[in-house]
């Protein structure tokens, strides 16, 4: 199921450091290497699928899983009453830059809108 070449399969499979917060049998999530506010976290599933537009019908169910993870990790970083922001980016003009599906959650400072 991993992607050779795949810098997320690789985080997923421990082959590559990173920060892992939260890991189950179908979601990882771990440190923005580049953080772009005080929480900043890359939710992801296990399953190698380049982005959101090339889901199935079968892989929906999988961003249920990543909003559960969210949530419960924006509890778990203080964010709940303050708010957060869950971001995906898809394809160039969405600015995705690296090609297995992830969300962003952001929180832990005012965040403004549109995001530019
Ligand atoms: P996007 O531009 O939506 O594709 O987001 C890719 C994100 O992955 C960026 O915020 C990067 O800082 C982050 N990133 C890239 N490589 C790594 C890595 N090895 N560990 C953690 N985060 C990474
Ligand atoms: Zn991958």
């Amino acid at each position: 199921m991993a992607q050779k070449d795949c810098i997320f399969c690789k985080i997923a499979g421990g082959e590559i450091d990173s920060e892992i917060v939260y890991q189950d049998d179908r979601v990882v999530a771990f440190q923005d290497a580049n953080p772009q506010a005080p929480v900043h976290i890359l939710i992801i599933p296990r399953k190698h699928i380049p982005s959101l537009k090339d889901f199935s019908e079968e892989d929906f169910d999988l961003l249920a899983d990543i909003h559960r993870v969210a949530v419960k990790l924006a509890d778990k970083e203080g964010l709940t009453e303050e708010g957060f922001r869950l971001v995906n980016n898809c394809g160039s003009q969405g600015g995705q830059t690296v090609d297995h599906v992830h969300y962003h959650l952001l929180g832990g400072r005012q965040l403004t809108w549109p995001p530019g």
